[in-house]
């Protein structure tokens, strides 16, 4: 309204009388009036909207809360699964029915899981277990060459502590270089590889066989390797002393055959010895079968003595009745050398378990020796006694005796202090060794004691029979 200087609303509308028209009707309103009505109704729209709105997001939230509830439980159970726990399962009785099949899906694979875990515990104790057992070392290692796992044997034999923290690599834990060397080359090359090294110990050395097999792995690669470590010392040693025993059986038969075999040729192929020469040789020869004979039969006893000592067949055995018929049986070749040979026995029976013949043989053996090596005019005591549950018989001469450093090495095969005396008086070398050999096969033991130029005792202990 220009006139009002008012902003107003204006209504006209023409006024009928029976269709015909007969004037106006106008109506004003001032527009600030609407504009307060509509000023009233848009905020009670926008409070609307706003509760409308809070509304919809709390029941949102509750709803958004709801449903991921579960999904939530299903997430913390994996987590605690994947950290190890093993009873961690989701809840299947909430949310919706998607939600719940999924945690029952869950729950079931966590299951499987579960059993296929504990039995891959049990596969993983039982081989502990085996390798634990095991007497040869086995030591397995990954690509890097770090430790995986050692048993008690290889971690003696490699000087590893075997409290060790696992993971840590070989060359870092041993000190044995050549088996960290191996275990490099045999993964460095993915082939098996073999060797054998000594180890210098405290007064003794040790034969150790190391054996290394990569583990395959993808294409040429290995995934680690497997060491396993055998102590051969003592395969080894048997192996040297029978090497050495045909050595040494072979030139003790060769000697007496050369001479054999001249001295044949010689009566053979000379026609013009003369009858006392021929004699001569004759009587050489006779000497020296005789030899050959004494040493084919100390051989022959021997072997048959150690494949029969693990079964003597053994029996009640009484050592003073035996020591009686030795002494006996030697009395003629001790008078004969003008040696004096006595016997201090017990009134009792000694009883041991034993084979009667091997010992018959074994103290022989020590009389004879007795005999070949005391002079003249010396003399031989043989004794026998019981003390601490043991026989204990002694063979003391009054000979030449044993230099000291021989004392330990007399039992030995073949082995003579003097050889040209031995061979002179009919020995082979082999009378103390078959000894020792009955003695232990009796769980008994032997030892000697001397004085050189004085004289000699041998002392046996066999366990008497309770
Ligand atoms: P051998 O057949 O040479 O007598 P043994 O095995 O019986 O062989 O004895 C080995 C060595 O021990 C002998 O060669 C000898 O040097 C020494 N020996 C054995 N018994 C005596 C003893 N009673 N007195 C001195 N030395 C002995």
């Amino acid at each position: 309204s220009r006139t009002l200087r008012v902003e107003m609303l204006y209504l006209a509308l023409p006024a009928t009388r029976n269709a015909t028209p007969i004037g106006y009707v106008r109506a004003a309103l001032p527009l600030d009036r609407i504009q307060h009505r509509l000023g009233e109704t848009r905020r009670m729209i926008l409070l609307g909207a706003a509760i409308a709105f809070a509304f919809a997001l709390l029941l949102g939230l509750v709803l958004a809360r709801r449903s991921t509830e579960p999904l939530r439980a299903m997430t913390e159970a994996a987590r605690e699964m994947a950290a190890g726990a093993k009873r961690s399962r989701a809840p299947e009785t909430r949310g919706s029915i998607e939600m719940r099949e999924l945690a029952a899906a869950f729950n079931s694979m966590g299951d499987q899981l579960e059993e296929r875990m504990e039995a891959i515990d049990g596969e993983r104790n039982k081989l502990t277990a085996i390798l634990s057992g095991m007497s040869e070392g086995v030591l397995a290692v990954d690509a890097r060459e770090r430790i995986l796992h050692v048993n008690g044997p290889a971690a003696e034999l490699l000087r590893i502590n075997p409290d060790l923290d696992p993971g840590r690599p070989i060359w870092e834990c041993s000190r044995i270089a050549e088996a960290c060397a191996l275990v490099s080359r045999a993964i460095q090359e993915n082939r098996f590889l073999r060797r054998e090294i000594t180890l210098l110990g405290a007064g003794n050395q040790r034969i150790i066989e190391l054996k290394v097999s990569p583990l395959p792995g993808e294409g040429n690669h290995p995934v680690g390797a497997v060491l396993v470590l055998n102590e051969v010392t003592e395969l080894r040693q048997l192996e040297a002393i029978r090497r050495d025993f045909i050595a040494n059986a072979s030139h003790e038969l060769k000697t007496p055959l050369t001479v054999i075999l001249g001295l044949a040729e010689t009566l053979h192929e000379d026609g013009s010895l003369d009858e006392k020469t021929r004699e001569r040789f004759t009587e050489k020869l006779h000497r020296q079968v005789g030899r050959l004979s004494t040493l084919v039969g100390d051989l022959l006893s021997l072997s048959r003595l150690e494949s029969a000592s693990e079964s003597y067949e053994k029996q009640p055995v009484d050592l003073t009745a035996l020591v009686a018929e030795c002494r006996a049986a030697q009395q003629t070749a001790s008078e004969a050398k003008g040696v004096t040979l006595d016997a201090d026995l017990p009134q009792v029976p000694l009883k041991v378990r034993g084979d009667f013949s091997a010992l018959r043989q074994a103290l022989d053996n020590l009389l004879d020796n007795a005999v070949k090596y005391t002079p003249a005019g010396g003399h031989i005591v043989i004794s026998a006694r019981s003390a601490g549950g043991e026989a204990i018989i002694e063979v003391s001469d009054s000979g030449m005796g044993i230099e000291p450093a021989a004392q330990a090495r007399v039992f030995e095969r073949f082995y003579r202090v003097d050889k040209a005396r031995s061979r002179e008086l009919g020995g082979t070398g082999l009378g103390l060794a078959i000894v020792k050999n009955v003695v232990l096969g009796h769980g008994g033991e032997v030892s000697v004691e001397s004085v050189p130029g004085r004289g000699s005792n041998f002392r046996i202990r066999i366990p008497l029979l309770s």
